[in-house]
């Protein structure tokens, strides 16, 4: 059965690359009837930061992938924290030694620093090393029992064999293969007792039965040595796939930095706090580093989940493009009833100070009229501003273009005509208009354009006689006295 996991450590914030891993993952898991795992890979005490399990979480339920197993989903193979797993590691590294395919190391880090600075560049904990130090492959069997118990600090380390080739098929980067003399002898039991990223990853994957790994790439050169542990281990390889690195626009690898520079959000959370739509992050993200074959790109997790496929992920990287995600969010913003954006939207003004006075039907009159003119709703208080109070100032190029001897005379014309409609409706408005400019004899955009202009400020915006309706009579005559005075 294919069980996948996604496993943070929760060393901050979780970000997009996160984020599309994890998609990548559920989706593979829902596509082959799998298991989607959590597991919170929290054993580096230093890099340890308090809340941000508590935001993967939430980052991956706002996101909408539901987790199968995990800290908060009890399943058969928990507990799914790597800090409540400390003995079955201890376990394993202790097994590894007795089976000669690891060993005990004494080397203080003074010592390793000494032999790192007679070596230079090259150094590397390996074959040749290991026999140069304090250790249970070159002190006698006493010695090393002796120091164990006066409790010596120690390390243990992986015995990497010598010059052999070992290869395995990735998904996506197809055949991969590389020579041991490349790998050191890694860590995998720290001298606080606490197992290396390495150790417990390749301890769990097993443990919890896990089919495919699936992980950005920059894990690539951490899989030779986890091989080499399955190996020393007895145990079979999942199958492994290491996604493409994600790229700023710009070039190179989207660290922090670079995102800050090209305006990119890479926190899950301040998407959640912008109030993108979750949806149109997820279709994003999906498409960055797969692709369906076809030209198609809307998608919703469900589709996703029938038409996911590793075979269709890329080998090179896939870059960032912020119009785009933008142009994704603003589908599916425009798919949702008006009326479920109102609390976004209030929050959204109402920072800005805008709207506090204003009902909810009033709200979701605005967002109806701006749904197409958006592609965010925190764009929303810029572009609609006038929904929420007279313009205190007009756009100048339409005035000029519009603003003409006799337009306050058309204007007051209109005024008249409005102010005694029974009905402020906006065919009303429109057919009043009509009639004015045709009483005049002249062409609608005549009046038209400077009506908009003195009722919103600016030459072009969402249709103008729903605009008036909305704003009403009162609001609407009072800003056309205002630009005819
Ligand atoms: N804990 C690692 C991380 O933070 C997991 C890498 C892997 O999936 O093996 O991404």
């Amino acid at each position: 059965p294919v069980r996948v996991r996604f496993a943070p450590s929760p060393t901050g914030l979780l970000h997009i690359g996160g984020l599309r891993t994890a998609l990548y993952n559920y989706l593979f898991a829902r596509r082959n009837g799998g298991t989607f795992v959590l597991r919170i890979e929290d054993t580096d005490q230093k890099r340890y930061v308090a809340d941000a399990e508590k935001d993967i979480l939430s980052s991956l339920k706002w996101a909408g992938l539901a987790v199968d197993e995990g800290p908060e989903v009890p399943g058969a193979c928990g507990p799914y924290r790597q800090s409540e797993r400390s003995d079955l590691y201890r376990r394993y590294a202790t097994e590894l030694v007795a089976s000669g395919k690891a060993y005990y190391a004494f080397d203080t880090p003074e010592e390793i620093e000494a032999v790192r600075e007679a070596e230079g560049e090259t150094f590397r904990y390996d074959a040749i090393i290991r026999n140069k130090m304090k250790n249970s492959l070159t002190l006698p069997e006493e010695e090393v029992q002796e120091r164990l118990r006066s409790e010596e600090p120690y390390v243990i380390r992986l015995k990497v064999p010598v010059g052999e080739t070992i290869a395995f098929d990735d998904l996506v980067r197809g055949h991969v293969r590389f020579d041991t003399s490349e790998v050191d002898d890694q860590v995998l039991m720290k001298s606080d007792g606490l197992p290396t990223y390495h150790l417990a990853n390749v301890v769990d994957d097993h443990e919890m039965a896990i089919s495919h790994v699936i992980r950005g790439e920059e894990w690539l050169p951490s899989a030779p040595k986890h091989v080499l542990l399955y190996r020393a281990l007895g145990w079979t390889p999942p199958v492994m796939a290491h996604l493409p690195l994600i790229m700023s626009p710009a070039g190179g690898k989207l660290s922090k930095r670079k995102a800050e520079e090209q305006g990119i959000m890479v926190n899950v959370c301040d998407y959640a706090e912008a109030f993108y739509e979750p949806e149109a992050l997820i279709n994003f993200l999906a498409l960055l580093g797969w692709n369906p074959g076809d030209e198609r790109e809307l998608f919703t997790l469900d589709e996703l989940c029938e038409v996911f496929d590793l075979a269709r992920v890329g080998k090179s990287g896939a870059v960032f493009n912020k119009d785009k995600l933008h142009w994704f969010n603003a589908q599916y913003l425009r798919a949702k009833a008006p009326e479920s954006l109102v609390p976004a939207a209030r929050y959204i003004l109402e920072k800005e100070g805008l709207g506090s006075g204003c009902d909810d039907a009033f709200i979701a009159g605005v967002i109806r009229l701006m749904a197409e003119r958006i592609e965010t709703i925190s764009a929303l208080p810029q572009a609609a501003s006038f929904f929420f109070g007279a313009p205190d100032t007009y756009e100048e190029k339409p005035v000029k273009k519009a603003w003409k001897e006799n337009t306050a005379d058309l204007v007051n014309t209109y005024i008249r005509t409005i102010d005694g409609l029974s009905e402020f409706g906006a065919v009303e408005l429109k057919a009043a208009l009509v009639s004015v400019v045709e009483d005049a004899g002249v062409g609608m955009g005549k009046l038209m354009l400077p009506v908009r202009i003195a009722v919103t400020g600016l030459g072009g915006g969402p249709d103008l006689f729903q605009t008036m309706q909305l704003l009403g009579k009162e609001e609407v005559i009072s800003r056309l006295r205002t630009a005819t005075e």
